[in-house]
């Protein structure tokens, strides 16, 4: 394994991290444990769940999981993240979860999904900062984190006011963020590359997740050649494309499965790091740019009309990326979904889930498009 500064917190973290968001059997806890002990006997020391992941189940079995590892005495950093503002609401919130997670204090605890800068000067004014800044004095968290969905300046921006010293215009001069968490892939990269201008300046832990681009890139290998080596996985080599960026302090795998954890680490085994030139001659080969795709993070299913969005998009996805267009699309729909595509019709344009889409797609149009196309 290797392991990594945590920005300035004094912490290593493993490069490779073990996300609680994608378990394919989350009430099999003994598979779950499994799966934690597994990462963890292969040098895997970060560990990252939220309460919604699987409505709190991926809380409760990372309690029993990291349980697991102080029995075997295994090494583990805990990160966890909470999506209230108010004092009274984050204490509640803090308080199951560090029950359900059975630990007596939170190592990297986040500011959870900020998604506009309208939406976290919102958070701002119910107090948020004051509260986490109680917590760590209180030992309930070792460090103050967030996770944002923010692309292109947004994100430095976000960064860089809140994170102290100069460019923070005086708001939050205090630093109080010492890392943050948001999407990297060899898909995105091009808009989220300037967080790392504030993860250097303010010397921040980067830690950067859906690194598959949410199974985008294992299912489209022949889209990223550019990042593919002889003999590399598709796997292997989405990782090591951000190995290969000395700024990332942890890359945050989502595991399905055992085996998803026996592939990401066999990706640590056979990694060959590329020299500062080699990867920017990589960037400069990504010709396409596959922003867009949606990623199927499902933050936007919660439609009032019932709609299964990521569904949809995750069709749509197919007519971007197919050379069949429509037909790849419709296919998608009816033999993979079995959904019609004239339900996409159904949308009343109420806008909620934009606001919530982690990538910043036109749904609505979409959901046009593809009820016309049906
Ligand atoms: S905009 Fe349409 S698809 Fe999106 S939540 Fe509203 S009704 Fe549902
Ligand atoms: S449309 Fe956006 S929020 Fe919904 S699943 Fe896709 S990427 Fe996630």
């Amino acid at each position: 394994m290797i392991y990594r500064d945590y920005g300035k917190t004094g912490k290593k973290v493993s490069l490779l991290g073990f996300g609680g968001m994608r378990f394919q059997h989350i009430d099999d806890h003994d598979e779950c444990v499994r799966m934690m002990v597994k990462a963890a006997e292969g040098g895997v020391t970060y560990f990252d769940t939220a309460p919604a992941y699987f409505d709190i189940k991926s809380e409760t079995v990372f309690g029993k999981g990291l349980a697991e590892l102080r029995r075997k005495k295994l090494p583990y950093y805990t990160a966890t993240k909470t999506f209230k503002s108010t004092e009274a609401d984050i204490r509640r919130e803090i308080d199951a979860q560090l029950k359900r997670l059975d630990v007596p204090a939170i190592d990297f605890y986040h500011v959870w999904c900020i998604t506009s800068l309208e939406n976290w000067a919102a958070r701002k004014k119910d107090g948020i900062l004051n509260t986490f800044r109680k917590l760590k004095d209180e030992g309930l968290i070792k460090h103050i984190c967030v996770s944002s969905h923010l692309i292109q300046d947004e994100i430095e921006t976000l960064l860089m006011e809140s994170s102290g010293g100069p460019g923070s215009g005086g708001l939050e001069a205090e630093g109080i963020f010492e890392g943050v968490l948001f999407g990297y892939s060899a898909y995105n990269f091009k808009t989220r590359e300037k967080a790392f201008n504030a993860v250097r300046a303010k010397k921040l832990g980067a830690v950067v997740m859906n690194p598959l681009g949410g199974g985008i890139i294992p299912e489209h290998p022949e889209l990223f050649g550019f990042i593919m080596r002889p003999g590399e996985s598709a796997v292997a080599a989405g990782l090591r494309f951000l190995w290969d960026h000395r700024d990332i302090s942890v890359t945050l795998v989502g595991f399905r499965s055992e085996a998803d954890v026996a592939a990401a680490l066999a990706a640590v085994e056979g990694y060959q790091p590329r020299s500062e030139a080699e990867l920017v001659l990589v960037k400069e080969k990504a010709g396409t740019s596959f922003e867009g795709l949606c990623t199927g993070c499902a933050y936007c299913d919660d439609c009032p009309q019932g709609i299964p969005i990521p569904r949809y998009m995750d069709a749509y996805n197919q007519k971007m990326l197919s050379s069949r267009g429509d037909g790849a699309m419709q296919e998608r729909l009816g033999m993979h979904w079995s959904i019609q595509a004239a339900d996409a019709g159904k949308c009343v344009e109420c806008g909620q889930c934009e606001e919530a889409c982690t990538q910043h797609i036109p749904i609505i149009e979409r959901l046009k498009y593809i009820a016309k196309a049906g």
